[in-house]
């Protein structure tokens, strides 16, 4: 799929979302919140639902929990339009109660396509209403942190899991902001971790050109830095080919992968503490290229 049918794919089901009267929460909210960010990124962050501001702009985290999320994905050097942000309900659900299941299961099916369309290599689960669907029967205060398979029923067909408290829960315990940030720190190492799990590509998808060399992921294992990086900086341009010889892929060394800790060091919170009184949605930050020959090097 190019990046320009992806782009479409993604605007026809927004265009589905706000209009959808499948569920209860059509009545009752201001505006759908389908989600946002680049069509060509590999990473996808899932909240729960929207929160008030997001039922009143129509975007995904767009209040105190989605500034706290921009600031951590600031942190390993990334920028909220280099993801994409959604939800697991596309609608408020009245007074930021907990969506029913009912309603899940209702707004699944956008969710899911959204996934089809992206192909993401990581999706980052924000909340317990994220993680049931990524991570089935898993409590967030034993796996935030943690990697895991997603099931290919969910739409991203070959993809991992992070899992992450919500950004909400932060605001009200604010001992969890220093365990979201450390969790963040994994996500560019959980990334890799991904994209050397996938399959590659299938032997009748184009092959336009030159792949990315593998220097290309090394800036994301060097610490983040506090200054952000343009992420279009940290692709190299490729170097012409020598007019003699043919051009011939560079051998690709295995990316060594350090295993995420399974448990974080912080105490587990309270549980109600994901009784959270504002959903936000999740906005993604995705890379600006991802033709064909550089479909593995979205962020990097
Ligand atoms: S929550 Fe989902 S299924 Fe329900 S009305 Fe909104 S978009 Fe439709």
């Amino acid at each position: 799929m190019t990046p320009e049918e992806r782009s479409g794919a993604l605007a026809r089901i927004a265009d589905e979302v706000r209009t959808c009267q499948r569920c209860r929460l059509a009545t009752t909210r201001t505006r759908a919140v389908p989600g946002e960010g680049s069509p060509d990124t590999e990473v996808v962050f899932v909240g729960e639902g929207p929160g008030q501001n997001e039922d009143q702009q129509g975007r995904p985290f767009v209040g105190a929990a989605g500034r706290f999320l921009d600031e951590l994905i600031t942190t390993v050097g990334w920028r909220r339009r280099d993801v994409f942000i959604t939800n697991v309900v596309k609608c408020r659900p009245p007074g930021n109660r907990d969506p029913e299941p009912d309603e899940m299961a209702a707004c699944a099916p956008y969710l899911r396509r959204q996934l089809e369309v992206l192909d993401p290599a990581l999706v980052v689960t924000l909340g317990r209403f994220s993680l049931g669907t990524f991570m089935p029967g898993a409590k967030i205060s034993q796996v935030h942190g943690t990697i895991r398979p997603v099931d290919p029923g969910t739409g991203a067909r070959a993809a991992r899991a992070v899992a992450m408290y919500h950004p909400a829960a932060a605001l009200r315990a604010t001992n969890l902001k220093e365990t979201m940030r450390d969790d963040m720190s994994r996500i560019p190492q959980a990334l890799i971790d991904a994209r050397a799990a996938r399959p590659a590509p299938e032997a009748d998808e184009p092959a336009a050109g030159p792949t990315a060399p593998p220097d290309a992921l090394e800036p994301i294992a060097e610490p983040a830095t506090p200054e952000l990086q343009p992420i279009a900086e940290l692709v190299p341009t490729p170097e012409p080919a020598p007019v003699p010889e043919p051009a011939t892929a560079p051998m690709t060394d295995p990316i060594p992968v350090d295993p995420i800790e399974p448990e974080m060091a912080a105490p587990d919170p309270p549980e109600d503490l994901e009784d959270l009184d504002q959903l936000t949605t999740l906005e993604v930050v995705i890379a600006p290229d991802r033709s064909p020959e550089t479909d593995q090097m979205r962020l990097f």
